[in-house]
């Protein structure tokens, strides 16, 4: 077999506490609105909705290492959402409530960033959201965690802190769509693929973010990202 062109890479993120193993990315699946909190803020009352960012969104950001980014083009109001992500290590459709777990590989903290200006303006307008979430960079991850060295059946702390300032502080326990439900839910939609990755939704104190802005953010027993957008 010959290509046209040279294929894009796979996007991949590393396998935490592992040398050169790569969990590879099929899909990432979206959960928007799934803490009672930012609903209030956005003025929401709906249930969590569904979206999802190309696979290659992702960009790994390691702990140890500021990632310096490319401020996003075509937005005047970039916003940070940490979160959650569950990373998909089994194929499945309708998964049962109860099995779900059974299909976490792992676990990642992510960046869910939104150009909330074209969101706000495709909602009114009844139009997709996909130049609002799925653009170039805009999942910053950490690598993927095994979940048998994640806690188990623990609400999860997450934070965000902007230029050494919280903004972002809750638990995964606020979430109006737990994880097996979530999963169970998705696996009606679609048949979930090894190498999915679900980002969880966001907790309260969601924020603009400008360039030359530092983020620092996490999920407690998962993984710590921190990265500077470029100044212009
Ligand atoms: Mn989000």
């Amino acid at each position: 077999m010959s290509f046209l062109f040279a294929p894009a890479a796979l996007p991949v993120l590393p396998v935490d506490g592992e040398t050169n193993l790569y969990f590879p990315i099929h899909r990432i699946y979206g959960v928007a609105r799934n803490y009672a909190a930012v609903n209030a803020t956005l003025g929401e009352k709906t249930p969590p909705s569904i979206f999802l960012k190309p696979a290659d969104a992702a960009v790994y950001a390691a702990s140890d290492n500021t990632l310096e980014l490319e401020f996003p083009c075509a937005t005047d109001d970039l916003q940070h959402e940490i979160e959650l992500v569950v990373a998909i290590g089994k194929a499945g459709r309708n998964i049962p409530v109860e099995e779900a777990m059974n299909y976490v590989w792992g676990y990642a903290a992510g960046l869910d960033l939104t150009r909330r200006d074209l969101q706000r303006a495709n909602s009114a307008k009844g139009q997709p959201w996909d130049t609002a979430k799925a653009f170039d960079e805009s999942a910053p991850m950490t690598a993927v965690k095994p979940a048998c060295r994640t806690p188990d059946n623990e609400p999860m702390n997450i934070w965000l802190y902007v230029n050494n300032e919280k903004r972002q502080e809750g638990t995964t326990a606020e979430m109006i769509m737990p994880v097996p439900e979530i999963i169970s839910y998705l696996s009606t939609l679609y048949e979930l693929k090894p190498g999915d990755l679900i980002m969880t939704g966001t907790p309260a104190g969601i924020g603009t973010i400008h360039p030359g802005d530092v983020l620092e953010g996490g999920v407690q027993g998962v993984g710590v990202l921190k990265i500077k957008f470029k100044g212009v």
